[in-house]
């Protein structure tokens, strides 16, 4: 195996230049040029990891197999390259200093000061190498999160800097990724905030090989010269990043400026002949050329934050591209859902999925959502909170069990249909402490989920304190809503579905985390196609 070579992402001017984005897309391709690799992300901040920040804070909270609770661009990279990441992909700050503090404590460093450099710096380096020593990658590219100048981002920029001396210039590159406003009163695009951004990078001692510009206008190629020039790269190197509407046709438009074959020839790698993307044009060709159409309502509280259910999106989207339809996904807050407008609200829409989520904000009209939809044959998907509310519900209209609620939510329920899991009674710390990553699940056979999956043995991923409350089991197995699918080492119940109905399906794992464009989720693809039938009902009945 050749030597691991490294590829350095990092941005500049602004924030929310679509790093994450850049940088799946070049490791998709230079995987589709048949090179092993994956994606790592340093983040800046302090939390050891961020499973503890409000979604609104940080957007959704990206679960990976071993249980890791991490940035959310670890999900495009396993959405893009079809791999799955793991807790060595994604370090903070926070995660730095633990291992630093730890290590001094048991006098690792006895004698010496504990300093920025060359104790957080050699831990950064550490640990940015990690995933290469494993000998099992080609390239492994580095995304650090933050801007440059920031004050947090200086002990990773030097990290970078002094990587480069010893794994050798040809061995690392660093891509900057940075913003070419376009000043509409002048008519012009600008290179000075770039030209500074690049400025504040060799202050801090690093050289950046490629600059990838994000416009709204296309580069004329005077501009391509300037930034050449100011900034000391090759025009080759300048490359264009365009808006554009899907974040999936970003490695075409990649492919286009030859990002991939710069990046090669610049780490010394044959290209090894053209990327094979031969499928995922395809999943763009259907993805863009919809044959029918469905509204999904998607009931939850982090509404006002599109990121906060990214996953869930991309899952759609992915789902889109199979059952070639066009999905619009509209957001509802369940805070603003009552029993006496649930009908005008949810009226129309051909599915709807309920979110998951945490703390009692918004639960009433969760569950009056999944009445309606139970009631009126819509098809409906619960996701985790979404499925938890999906019982309650049930207990308390179906079942009779008056006020039955979740443990989360009420203390004093005398029908807790949900509750803690025995193994979080004890549990008094909030970091890292839910139950976390892949789980195996058996599915009952005939169920919609074994049909869905064409298997009866699956693992999907978990983030949760709470669970079906197996005291109830009975009651609900000789009910409409059964429980179709269990852990089998501690028997929960990780699915519900309601018999008699087109499509009603609560999950308490979280399937949206492991959809792929190569391996759409079942159960998504299914709930569309269940959205989809609905449609056509209608249409015959007019
Ligand atoms: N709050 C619920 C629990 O902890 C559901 C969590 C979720 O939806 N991710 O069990």
């Amino acid at each position: 195996m050749s030597k691991t070579k490294y590829v350095f992402v990092t941005g500049g001017v602004t924030s929310s230049l679509g790093k994450g984005i850049i940088s799946a897309s070049l490791a998709k391709l230079l995987q589709a040029r048949g090179y092993s690799v994956t994606i790592q992300k340093f983040d800046p901040y302090i939390n050891v990891d961020p499973g503890t920040m409000n979604p609104y804070e940080h957007g959704e909270c990206y679960v990976t197999d071993d249980g890791a609770e991490t940035d959310l661009d670890l999900g495009h990279y396993e959405r893009f390259l079809n791999i799955t990441t793991s807790q060595a992909n994604n370090v903070t700050t926070g995660r730095i200093y633990q291992t630093v503090i730890d290590n001094e404590r048991t006098g690792k460093y006895l004698g010496k000061t504990v300093q920025v450099i060359p104790h957080i710096t050699d831990e950064i380096k550490r640990r940015m190498t990690l995933l290469g020593n494993s000998g099992d990658y080609d390239i492994i590219i580095t995304e650090l999160g933050g801007t440059v100048g920031d004050i947090e981002s200086l002990p990773y920029v030097e990290a970078v800097r002094q990587l480069r001396w010893e794994l050798g210039v040809d061995s690392t590159i660093v891509i900057h990724l940075t913003l070419i406003p376009y000043l509409s009163a002048a008519g012009e695009l600008k290179t000075k905030p770039t030209q500074h951004s690049v400025k504040t990078l060799l202050e801090l001692g690093v050289q950046p090989d490629i600059l990838v510009c994000r416009t709204e206008h296309n580069l004329s190629i005077d501009i391509r010269k300037k930034i050449a020039l100011f900034c000391n790269v090759k025009q080759n190197a300048v490359i264009e990043s365009l808006d554009v509407k899907s974040i999936y046709e970003v490695p075409m438009v990649m492919m286009k400026e030859k990002l991939d074959k710069v990046t090669l020839s610049k780490l010394r790698l044959p290209a090894r002949g053209e990327p094979q993307m031969e499928d995922w044009k395809d999943f763009l060709v259907r993805l863009k050329h919809p044959k029918s159409e469905v509204t999904i309502g998607l009931v939850g509280k982090y509404v006002e934050l599109p990121d906060a259910y990214k996953s869930i999106n991309e899952a759609f989207n992915h789902a889109a591209a199979v059952n070639e339809c066009k999905i619009t996904v509209k957001l509802f807050q369940s805070e603003s859902i009552y029993p006496d407008n649930v009908e005008s609200k949810l009226r129309g829409l051909d599915g709807v999925l309920v979110a998951p989520g945490f703390g009692d904000r918004g639960i009433e009209g969760k569950i009056e959502t999944i009445k309606y939809l139970r009631e009126n044959n819509i098809p409906f998907f619960g996701i985790c909170l979404g499925m938890q509310c999906a019982v309650i519900e049930y207990a308390r209209n179906v079942l009779g069990m008056k006020r039955a609620h979740s443990t989360e939510m009420s203390k004093t329920t005398k029908f807790p249909v949900i509750d803690l899991m025995e193994s979080q009674k004890n549990v008094k710390k909030k970091g890292g402490t839910m139950r976390l990553g892949a789980y195996k699940c058996n599915l009952e056979k005939g169920s919609l989920s074994a049909k869905a999956y064409g298997k009866t043995s699956i693992s999907e991923r978990h983030r949760h304190r709470f669970e079906f409350n197996n005291k109830f089991r009975n009651e609900f197995m000789a009910s409409g809503l059964k429980p179709v699918g269990f852990n089998p080492e501690n028997d929960l119940v990780e699915i519900v579905e309601l018999q008699n109905h087109p499509w009603f399906v609560g999950v308490q794992f979280h399937p949206e985390l492991k959809s792929t464009v190569a391996n759409p989720h079942p159960l998504f693809v299914k709930f569309v196609k269940a959205a989809m039938e609905k449609v056509a009902r209608e249409t015959d009945a007019a």
